[in-house]
């Protein structure tokens, strides 16, 4: 029986890094049903703004997707169609594993970086509660409950342990926001206490930020809410050799969807110039997710392998080639393999 995955290619570069990783995955010679459906900024018109229910029942038939960028119109619009999908399918735990790649220079190649983030993917900042109280001032709710911030420190934890890692991070502002950040750091306190093989640290994001750069390497696992989360991944992203790489994983009880950390790059949409390493990691997670972990491997060592050799690498990082090129160069290693098994 072929797994069932939901593919959303999104827009932007989205179908262009979709396209890719499709061919990269079945290159594994796993067998995917793919339902590809779409959701972008024109089907979004036709739904006023809401993900369709089409959508919404492939995952729920499929229970894994795979997805592409989605566009989200700034100041004014509809609602992010990501944050509608996370939150409507309970998407609670948003892993982004951050680690220096072989083959790819960067400003701090210099050092090995292996963070694990995981960020509160429900509330937050992202609750869309938004409100205008009089003319010229609006006031933003940040939500901050304590079942979803013990759920994330649970799952953080929990991963650590299952991963042999050795200490878990979190980053907050409790000095200014006393009780919304004040209740996360006590949830990741209480969880703490339940994980003692795991070392437990805090940090006030301005500060991790800037010891993120300094001394990268010192970091292991970072639990933090959605908005310093989304922000620490980018950051966390550029150490390593920037968006064109990160893969990630939104995962809740029951559904998984993986999608790549970086947006729609609007700046090089079409041009055949986006880097699939991302989406295409993301779906070396996904393949795992799935009971497929031989796959992921050779899908994970083909990248690397491309990489090494350096001759098919996008400019994003440091070279000339096209996201075709790269994509026929991973497909090609994963073929060369099968041929030689
Ligand atoms: P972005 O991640 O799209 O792009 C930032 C920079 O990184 C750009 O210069 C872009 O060219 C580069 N880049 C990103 N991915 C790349 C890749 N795979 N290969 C090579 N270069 C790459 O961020 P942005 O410009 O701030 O956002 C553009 C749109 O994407 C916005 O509408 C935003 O809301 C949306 N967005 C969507 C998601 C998502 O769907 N999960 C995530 C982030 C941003």
């Amino acid at each position: 029986m072929p797994h069932q995955v939901t593919l959303i290619p999104g827009d932007g570069i989205g179908p262009e890094v979709a396209k890719a990783t499709v061919r990269a995955v079945e290159a594994t010679g796993v067998r995917i049903a793919w339902d590809a459906v779409e959701l972008n900024a024109r089907v979004i018109e036709a739904s006023e703004g809401l993900v369709p229910q089409s959508v919404l029942d492939s995952l729920d038939r499929t229970k894994t997707g795979l997805k592409g960028p989605i566009t989200t119109p700034v100041a004014g619009g509809h609602v992010s169609l990501n944050v509608q999908l996370r939150r409507k399918l309970d998407l609670f735990a948003n892993f982004r594993p951050v680690k220096s790649f072989p083959g790819i220079k960067s400003r701090f190649s210099d050092v090995f970086i292996d963070l694990a983030i995981f960020r509160e993917n429900t509330e937050d900042l992202y609750s869309g509660l938004e409100h205008e109280v009089v003319t010229d001032v609006v006031t933003s709710l940040k939500v901050i409950t304590r079942f979803a911030s013990e759920r994330i420190a649970r799952y953080a934890f929990g991963w650590a342990r299952r991963n042999g890692r050795h200490t878990v991070t979190a980053v907050h502002k409790a000095n200014i926001m006393k009780l919304g950040d004040g209740l996360f750091l006590r949830c990741c306190r209480e969880t703490a206490k339940n994980f003692p093989d795991i070392a437990y640290k805090e940090l006030i994001v301005d500060n991790a930020a800037m010891q993120l750069v300094i001394r990268p390497e010192t970091f292991d696992v970072l639990v933090m809410p959605n908005l310093y989360g989304d922000i620490i991944s980018d950051l966390a992203a550029g150490l390593v050799g920037g968006l064109g790489i990160v893969p990630g994983a939104n995962l809740g009880t029951n559904h998984a969807v993986f999608e790549a950390v970086h947006g729609s790059a609007p700046d090089i949409a079409g041009k055949n110039l986006a880097n699939p390493t991302a989406l295409m990691q993301s779906a070396a997670l996904m393949l795992a997710h799935l009971g497929e972990p031989d796959a992921a491997k050779r899908l994970q060592a083909a990248i690397e392998w491309v990489y090494a050799e350096g001759r098919h690498v996008t400019p994003d990082v440091g070279g000339t080639g096209t996201t075709t090129e790269f994509t026929d160069a991973v497909v090609g290693r994963l073929e060369a393999d099968g041929r030689r098994e």
